[in-house]
């Protein structure tokens, strides 16, 4: 089952609970736009290279449309097709007023020069300038991308509309960008594992934590997860896997993986083997680096009791419903990892604003909107029985469905 497929499989989940007409699942399914243009450069070198960038639109029926950029070899049409329809469902879940889109270049960026970076950068947003801006559709870092491209492409999209800050958002702090929103992903999935556990009266100060992937989500989760008393017994990255009975070193980590760049040579009680750290004796298990990891091979070995899914599409439909047969909750990434897109949302009001919030705000500002969202996914999920990603896929699904409607076609 490829991303886009999988995508599917949960929203039909979802949809046969809800009773959705044929005529209105294809039209939320089919994405309005999408976007596949040739990005052509001369190199360093001064040999000419082709790339292929997409931009994917899915659904703008709650607002501009909003989603990452991903550098990445492996982005095609279908996983950018399916991150986009994911992004219109959480931008509904928590209830900010976007829509959904996606796109990417497939690209290997670490094998670019900063200067060739920054001009496939520049060229992909002069194929794309038309179609994305401030009340259309506003990109954000994903894999492969940072402050530092962001900058690139509100500079490059200014050359075409003038002063235009919230075209984008994830800017560096000095072009406008917000306190804060470097943090969000990791923060919201610290807060969502503390709220969930809550309902089952397991306090973080009694909790094992494996987390996998120590990139921006990885490190800040388990910074929050560490500095509220859990126990974060595994980390890890492309590196390799630690493991300490006693708890790792958050703080020594993060360190070690800000003067090295990895977590490469950094010591533990044990080195482990990603795929080990997956299967671990720990409560709760925070997939945070790649996409499609939890699989119909190893769903049967998990030994946490919670499931986080930091990452997007980290569980696999089969897997998923082994966990589900096995009484495993999975926290799922539809609410899991949105408290990235929130704050990009309060970057972007603030924008839009000319105002700048203080850090303090933007912290308390996501703990509501996150906290909010989650109660009423659980309130669902408890209600009809089902699991809190269908409650999620449910919410998602009837607020851009009734908006949908509300417009009229
Ligand atoms: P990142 O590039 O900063 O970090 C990825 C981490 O995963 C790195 O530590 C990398 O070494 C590690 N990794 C890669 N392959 C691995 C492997 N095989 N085993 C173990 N670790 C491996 O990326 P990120 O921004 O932290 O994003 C991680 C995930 O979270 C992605 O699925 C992304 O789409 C999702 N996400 C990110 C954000 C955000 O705001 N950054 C928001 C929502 C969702």
């Amino acid at each position: 089952m490829n991303a886009y497929e999988s995508a599917c499989h949960y929203f039909a989940n979802a949809a046969s609970v809800m009773d959705l007409s044929p005529n209105m699942k294809k039209l939320l399914l089919t994405p309005e736009r999408e976007v596949k243009v040739q990005v052509a450069m001369k190199m360093d070198n001064g040999e000419i290279a082709t790339f292929v960038g997409y931009r994917i639109q899915h659904n703008s029926a709650r607002g501009p449309m909003k989603g990452g950029l991903r550098f990445h070899h492996d982005v095609d049409a279908d996983e950018v097709l399916a991150l986009a329809s994911l992004m219109t469902w959480k931008t509904a879940v928590v209830d900010i007023p976007y829509g959904g889109a996606k796109g990417g270049i497939s690209v290997s960026p670490k094998s670019l020069s900063d200067a060739e970076l920054e001009l496939m950068t520049r060229k992909f947003v002069d194929e794309l300038q038309d179609v994305i801006g401030p009340d259309k559709d506003i990109p954000a870092p994903d894999m492969g991308t940072n402050a530092q491209v962001m900058a690139w492409i509100v500079n490059q999209y200014e050359k075409y509309h003038g002063f235009n800050p919230a075209c984008v958002t994830g800017k560096p702090l000095e072009l406008h960008g917000a306190d804060g929103r470097e943090e969000a992903t990791g923060r919201g999935v610290g807060l969502l594992t503390e709220a969930m556990l809550q309902k089952f009266d397991r306090p973080l100060t009694d909790t094992t934590i494996a987390i996998q992937g120590f990139g921006n989500v990885g490190s800040f989760a388990a910074a929050y997860l560490h500095d509220h008393g859990a126990r974060v017994v595994a980390i890890s990255d492309i590196s390799g896997a630690r493991f300490d009975s006693a708890g790792i070193n958050i703080p020594a980590a993060l360190q070690h993986v800000s003067r090295n760049g990895s977590l490469d040579g950094f010591d533990a009680e044990q080195q482990i083997s990603n795929e080990e750290l997956l299967t671990l004796d720990v409560d709760v298990l925070i997939p945070a680096a790649l996409g499609g990891v939890l699989t119909k091979e190893n769903a049967a070995d998990v030994r946490a009791r919670y499931v986080v899914e930091a990452a997007n599409g980290p569980v696999l439909p089969d897997a998923d419903t082994i966990l589900h047969q096995r009484d495993i909750v999975v926290l799922p990434d539809i609410l899991a990892n949105a408290g990235g897109v929130t704050v990009s949302y309060f970057e972007w009001v603030q924008n839009q604003q000319y105002f700048r919030w203080d850090l303090e705000r933007t912290r308390a500002e996501l703990a509501k909107t996150l906290i909010v969202s989650f109660e009423k996914m659980w309130a669902i999920a408890t209600e009809k029985h089902i699991p809190l990603r269908s409650a999620g896929y449910l919410m998602g699904i009837g607020r851009v469905g009734r908006a949908t409607v509300l417009a009229g076609i």
